[in-house]
């Protein structure tokens, strides 16, 4: 990833969830921030995943339907290694106290209930109605395991264990949750993924609730357990798991499993876990061909078309261009599309081509694309007619301030450049600055057509050297 350190200098620190906040409403504009996510609060890190909270289920839903694979990618600027966000639902979680505290967390959502596994079942044995196997998009790639998963769910232990492989983003989680969905009010159905249960398993260890925890995963009749590759080099949590599976196909449930590689390919996983692993029927997901990606962009454009009584416009260029170039996965691709509709909603218009090069800039793979803080201030010092060496300096004149302004907005737009890299480049000016010119711009652009169609101009030299569109 480009933008490793967007915010945040070394790779051990710490998610500042006021930073993340801040860029958050930058890329969905206030009225979304103000309405959905500022309400979220921030609750514990681990090291690949951060939990939230809100304050009710439906917040929860609504957020994670529609933001937070793009949340996701921020934090992962940030912080590179977390490929994963789970939303707690703490009630009375402040939208009054932003900071809530970390104890009343942990006191509402694990400790306070019954038992810390009817706790676990209620937080993360967690089945989105969304995802399920109308809604999943055919193509050449993902025919087989979608079959493959129908018949398991349709008529139990055909293959046992299926164990369906992809890359990150190919609809993995979403065959598995379609599965669980499908069977969850006819069986006992477990879905988990792989770290969720290394977390419940050291922690009932932790707390002596063994018993429990083995008792409850062996009741499963259907057991999903997502991403395995995580179990890498765990081995209590291996031998556990071997054991847990085996006493489950044993009983004749069923068992799915998904992970990022074939059963041979896993690093430090016992070999006999592979080889059961290997024992049913293993099936990849591959990279989305352009079909399915056209098909699931209309699909997706439809649907959301729907959801806004026809009040939206994407022309089938923009389709065309978003399938040909998002090739990498399918969450990115419906991600792209969201970021497109967040786009017309927000600018209240439909974008054309060049603004949705800018808008996917980080997706695309395009040459022209590679922006420089020197390109920036260059032709921000020439349009303005100053030297850069007038804008660099620490002068404070008027008609220098809003030129230096409006290179440090750009460069925050078309650069993945953090606050503080930002800052260095402009003499060494402090990150609160920057923020400063950001939200200036911004908020003159609301209000000054002119300045906002300069600027315009400005960014699509700067991005494509071309001086006389948008
Ligand atoms: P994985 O688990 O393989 O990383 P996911 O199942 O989480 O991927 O899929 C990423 C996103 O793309 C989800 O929002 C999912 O619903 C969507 N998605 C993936 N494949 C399809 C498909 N074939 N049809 C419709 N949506 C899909
Ligand atoms: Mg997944």
């Amino acid at each position: 990833m480009k933008n490793k350190n967007l915010l945040n200098k070394s790779e051990n620190s710490k998610i500042d969830w006021e930073k993340i906040q801040f860029e958050m409403k930058n890329k969905f504009g206030k009225d979304i921030y103000e309405s959905w996510l500022k309400k979220i609060d921030f609750s514990e890190e681990f090291n690949d995943y951060i939990l939230l909270s809100v304050s009710t289920r439906f917040l929860r839903d609504w957020i994670t339907s529609r933001y937070l694979d793009q949340i996701l990618q921020l934090v992962k600027t940030f912080k590179q290694e977390i490929n994963r966000i789970e939303i707690l639902i703490v009630e009375n979680s402040s939208i009054t106290n932003p900071h809530l505290d970390k104890n009343n967390i942990e006191k509402n959502s694990f400790k306070n209930n019954v038992s810390f596994i009817k706790d676990f079942v209620f937080q993360y044995n967690r089945i989105d109605p969304n995802k399920n196997f109308d809604n999943f998009v055919l193509g050449s790639s993902n025919k087989i395991a979608f079959e493959a998963s129908k018949k398991v769910a349709e008529n139990g232990t055909h293959y046992n264990p299926l164990y369906i492989y992809g890359g990150v983003g190919m609809g993995k989680t979403h065959l598995l949750n379609s599965i669980g969905l499908k069977l969850k009010d006819t069986n006992k159905v477990m879905f988990i993924s792989a770290e969720r249960f290394m977390y419940q398993f050291v922690k009932s260890i932790k707390s002596n609730d063994m018993v429990k925890f083995k008792e409850y995963f062996r009741n499963a009749d259907v057991f999903l357990i997502d991403d395995v590759q995580f179990m890498n080099g765990k081995e209590a949590m291996q031998e556990e798991f071997f054991h847990t599976f085996n006493a489950l196909i044993d009983k004749g449930s069923q068992v799915i499993i998904s992970a990022d590689r074939p059963p041979n390919k896993l690093n430090k996983i016992q070999e006999r876990i592979k080889s059961r692993f290997s024992g049913g029927l293993v099936i990849d997901i591959q990279q989305p061909d352009y079909d399915l990606r056209y098909k699931i962009i209309k699909i997706k454009t439809e649907e959301l078309k729907k959801y806004y009584s026809n009040n939206l416009n994407i022309s089938d260029e923009i389709q065309k261009f978003i399938s040909s170039e998002v090739k990498n996965s399918i969450r990115e691709l419906v991600g792209a599309l969201n970021r497109i509709v967040s786009f017309s909603r927000i600018y209240n218009k439909t974008p054309n081509l060049s603004e949705t090069k800018v808008v996917l800039k980080d997706l695309l793979n395009l040459s022209e694309n590679k922006v420089t803080i020197d390109t920036i201030q260059s032709l921000v010092c020439k349009f303005f007619k100053i030297s850069k060496n007038e804008m660099l300096s620490s002068r404070r004149s008027r008609y220098l301030v809003r030129p230096r302004q409006t290179a440090i907005y750009l460069t925050k737009l078309l650069t993945s450049k953090s606050l503080p890299e930002i800052g260095r480049e402009f003499s060494n000016r402090d990150h609160t600055t920057v923020i400063h010119s950001i939200k200036t711009i911004e908020n003159l652009k609301k209000n000054d057509p002119e300045l906002s169609s300069n600027i315009d101009n400005l960014k699509n030299q700067i991005l494509y050297n071309n001086s006389n569109e948008i």
